[in-house]
């Protein structure tokens, strides 16, 4: 039995509909999904719906951004309080800057003679957490640019003429909030960020995991932080990243993590559930 541990819909920047992810889902034979929005747990109940007619195990998450000695991390919270008040609160203030984020953005494109507007970006993501994926699209839609990638590395890749730097909550935060909301925190991707040497505070905040199997992870990265997560005592997760079509082909399905490893999970879950423990 797999499971895929990090999916995102088009509650943020991925393209499927939750009940699309499901069927992807399905048709891999997979036993668990959850979602992990960008800042965002919206899709959460419609993937809940579609997951329980399909008789797949679904974990609420969600991916959060944050920031630590300066540098961004991203956060996945496993096993949320989709209802929690103040994660609500602070999911709500941190998708209020992503649209201000996009307004900036979309300026500097115009001081560029770049004529695309805001609302054009809003319509094409159709969510709380528009990023700079859908800045790209918009561009492409647009014919401004002639494909995403172009779209990133003429405007907005960071220190590019549109990129615009985005207020994020300290990773130490990030870990309270997700706890509070009854959730797991999981460092997302490190191979990504090369931030390990930052790892033992995070331990030390309450770091609940490390996910070592990613889309972006070599084999010897994966075993570089299985070999860290044994040495903190953390669990192990891992997913695609999926976010709709990667080259004509999903990405779910690409990683499938050891069920054992989410059976870890849900006993982490339950222990930090009791009172005592947390
Ligand atoms: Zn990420
Ligand atoms: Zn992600």
């Amino acid at each position: 039995m797999f499971a895929d541990l990090h999916l995102h819909s088009h509650f943020s920047d991925g393209t499927y509909a939750p009940e699309e992810i499901v069927a992807h889902g399905a048709r891999f034979g997979l036993a668990a999904l959850a979602l992990t929005d960008h800042d965002s747990v919206e899709g959460c109940a419609r993937m809940a719906v579609a997951c329980e007619a399909a008789g797949i195990e679904f974990i609420p998450g969600a991916e959060l951004t944050a920031e630590q000695a300066g540098n961004e991390l991203h956060l996945l919270g496993y096993f949320l309080d989709t209802h929690n008040t103040k994660l609500f609160a602070e999911l709500t203030k941190f998708q209020t800057v992503r649209q201000n984020r996009i307004r900036e953005m979309v300026a500097q494109l115009n001081k560029l003679n770049v004529p695309l507007s805001a609302d054009a970006v809003f319509a094409l993501a159709n969510c709380r957490s528009p990023g700079r994926p859908h800045v790209a699209r918009a561009l492409v839609n647009a014919g401004l640019c002639r494909s995403l990638d172009e779209a990133f590395e003429r405007f907005l890749k960071k220190n590019r003429p549109a990129w615009v730097p985005k207020l994020k909550m300290s990773a130490l935060d990030a870990i309270e909030l997700i706890h509070q909301a009854g959730g797991l925190a999981v460092m997302a991707h490190p191979g990504l960020n090369r931030m390990d040497e930052i790892i033992p505070e995070l331990v030390d905040a309450g770091l609940d995991g490390i996910e070592c199997f990613h889309t972006k992870h070599s084999p010897a990265t994966a075993a570089r932080y299985l070999a860290l997560a044994a040495k903190f005592q953390l669990l192990v997760t891992g997913g695609s990243d999926c976010h709709g079509l990667s080259k004509g082909k999903p990405l779910i399905g690409t990683v499938k993590l050891d069920y054992a490893y989410v059976e870890k999970l849900k006993v982490a879950r339950r222990k930090a559930a009791e009172p005592l423990n947390r």
